[in-house]
């Protein structure tokens, strides 16, 4: 039993399950813990100036920074544990070793603080006041924003030490039970090491959260009147579920019927369109006279767009080859808008711009009013914008579990030529290269976003073909 194990838990009760129990083959690499444990060290490094040593000798010796400790101990008398501080700063005090004692830190990625901070934090003060045979009032959470390290005291008072023992026990019960069920707020499965092991599960029991717009309480409203899978759903008659779910509002009748679709759907693998035949003919002359695909990469914890990548179509029938694509680095974080990105964008100003999800066009429309923009220019900009994702989700309910660029584009038929690929992946080459500055990250990177470019022209194809399809066949 560690600290690790608990941090786990509260994310999720089966991950810790897991993390103990699991067959470790099955478990696979996660970007996300990588970049966890890359920014941790920079951070600790950063803080400390270098200054870091190792184990239970640094300690002894005073060094400023101490990582790779581990304290062993026994809880309540009897429950075995294993601490692993993160880092443990020397500060004035006294202790076993002399005028001076140590403090926990932990680091923290983005902004916001978490629960796992606060109590591995707390877990680690109550063994190191053990340890060191002094009092720990505090513990520190380190983050880095903008280059510039911050840190935030987190002071561990009595009912902080008391959550974190107390949940430190129900992990110890929750552990010697069979295995917890796979956790409905699957949005935290993303970034899971054990996703795939889990995602086969839901599928072969056909969870309700496998479904798009089924989250935890959805769930729940179901498996009260007795739907517990997608084949209860898709068979539902949607008036009597109205009426058993008590539904008065119009908007959740229709979010009730699309659950019942995007079910029948998911089952037979078919879609189903939902818009009528002058939409996408008005979408087909728009990007007929030609158009740009664009994309972003960010480091979201930096709040820095280091590339915007811009494929140009003039002709939608040409082979990929043919298309013009331009990544434009933005590799130091200063200026919070690029004038080079506007420059192309304006190159063929009558072009729509197509993307994926709304960050482009609020990227874009933030930067323009920060380079002072006419109300006239900000509007003509923002209305070249396309979101081929909200316009997938208003045609079509798709066969899928969800409607992210990967996902859709990967169901109709786009491979990306650098294989287990995401967003995750990508960031985690971006910190990478700002470390070593080794050209061979930003080059897979720049590649990752011209294939992310690719996807989104291959599913604006798929969705202008089909939609004609269907059309002429109803
Ligand atoms: S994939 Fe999801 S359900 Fe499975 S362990 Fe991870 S977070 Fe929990």
């Amino acid at each position: 039993m560690n600290n690790l194990l608990l941090k786990s838990y509260l994310r999720c009760k089966r991950k810790a399950w897991l993390d103990l129990w699991g067959e470790k083959s099955l478990k696979t690499w996660s970007a996300q813990q990588s970049i966890h444990l890359i920014t941790e060290f920079r951070n600790f490094n950063k803080f400390t100036d270098g200054n870091l040593f190792k184990g239970r000798k640094a300690c002894e010796k005073g060094f400023k920074g101490v990582i790779g400790l581990k304290i062993r101990d026994k809880l309540n008398n009897n429950l075995k544990i294993d601490l692993h501080p993160p880092l443990l700063i020397r500060t004035n005090g006294d202790s076993i070793w002399g005028k001076y004692k140590y403090l926990p830190a932990v680091s923290k990625l983005g902004r916001r603080t978490t629960r796992e901070n606060q109590f591995d934090l707390a877990l680690c003060s109550i063994f190191l006041e053990k340890f060191q045979k002094a009092k720990v009032e505090y513990g520190l959470i380190i983050s880095l924003q903008n280059n510039k390290i911050f840190t935030e005291k987190i002071f561990i008072n009595k009912k902080l030490r008391d959550k974190a023992i107390n949940l430190f026990i129900e992990l110890n019960e929750s552990l010697k039970n069979k295995i917890p069920n796979i956790t409905e707020n699957r949005k935290k499965c993303s970034i899971c090491s054990w996703k795939q092991f889990c995602d086969k599960e839901a599928e072969s029991n056909g969870l309700l959260t496998d479904i798009d717009g089924i989250g935890t309480k959805t769930a729940q409203s179901l498996k009260n009147i007795g739907i517990y899978n997608i084949k209860q759903l898709a068979t539902c008659d949607k008036s009597k579920l109205k009426n058993k779910l008590s539904i008065f509002d119009e908007n959740n009748f229709k979010k009730i019927n699309k659950l019942i679709n995007q079910s029948k759907s998911y089952l037979s693998g078919l879609p189903i369109h939902l818009k009528s035949q002058k939409d996408s003919l008005d979408l087909f002359k728009k990007l007929n006279k030609g158009f740009y695909v664009f994309d972003i990469e960010s480091n979201p914890d930096e709040n820095h767009d280091f590339l915007y990548g811009l494929l140009s179509i003039d002709n939608l029938s040409d082979q990929p080859k043919d298309f013009n694509y331009k990544p434009i680095l933005n590799l130091i974080n200063k200026n919070k808008y690029n004038l080079e990105i506007f420059k192309e964008l304006n190159y063929r100003s009558d072009w729509p711009i197509l993307h994926f999800g709304e960050t482009e066009k609020i990227t874009m429309i933030k930067m323009a009013k920060m380079i002072n923009l006419n109300k006239f220019e900000i509007d003509s900009l923002e209305s070249r914008f396309i979101d081929l994702h909200l316009l997938m989700r208003n045609s079509w309910i798709l066969p899928l579990k969800n409607y992210s660029l990967k996902t859709v584009a990967n169901w109709v038929g786009f491979d990306w030529t650098q294989k287990n690929i995401s967003g995750s992946k990508a960031l985690y080459w971006w910190i990478q290269y700002s470390n070593t500055n080794e050209n061979a990250f930003l080059k897979k990177i720049i590649n990752y976003n011209k294939d992310d470019c690719l996807a989104t022209l291959e599913i604006i194809k798929w969705h202008l073909d089909n939609a004609h399809k269907f059309l002429k066949e109803s």
